[in-house]
């Protein structure tokens, strides 16, 4: 199953992090997560406002991932 996680890390999608540190941001950006994914060691931050928008996509593309894997 670990090459699907890669196949995601290349579309910027990483699953598999872990929590580095926490940012109080001021104004409309409330908090910064600075996360690591544990896949390809990129370090990127995580914003929850984004993370709450991109959770429904994320889902559908893995459901459609699994029906290309069954099909294959
Ligand atoms: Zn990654």
């Amino acid at each position: 199953m670990n090459f699907i996680y890669k196949i995601f890390c290349k579309l910027d999608y990483h699953f598999k992090t872990s929590l580095i540190e926490v940012t109080m941001g001021f104004g409309p950006s409330g908090k910064i997560e600075r996360v690591q994914c544990d896949i390809c060691k990129k370090v990127y931050i995580r914003n929850n406002r984004t993370l709450k928008f991109s959770q429904p996509v994320l889902i559908i593309i893995v459901i459609i991932f699994l029906i290309l894997l069954f099909i294959i």
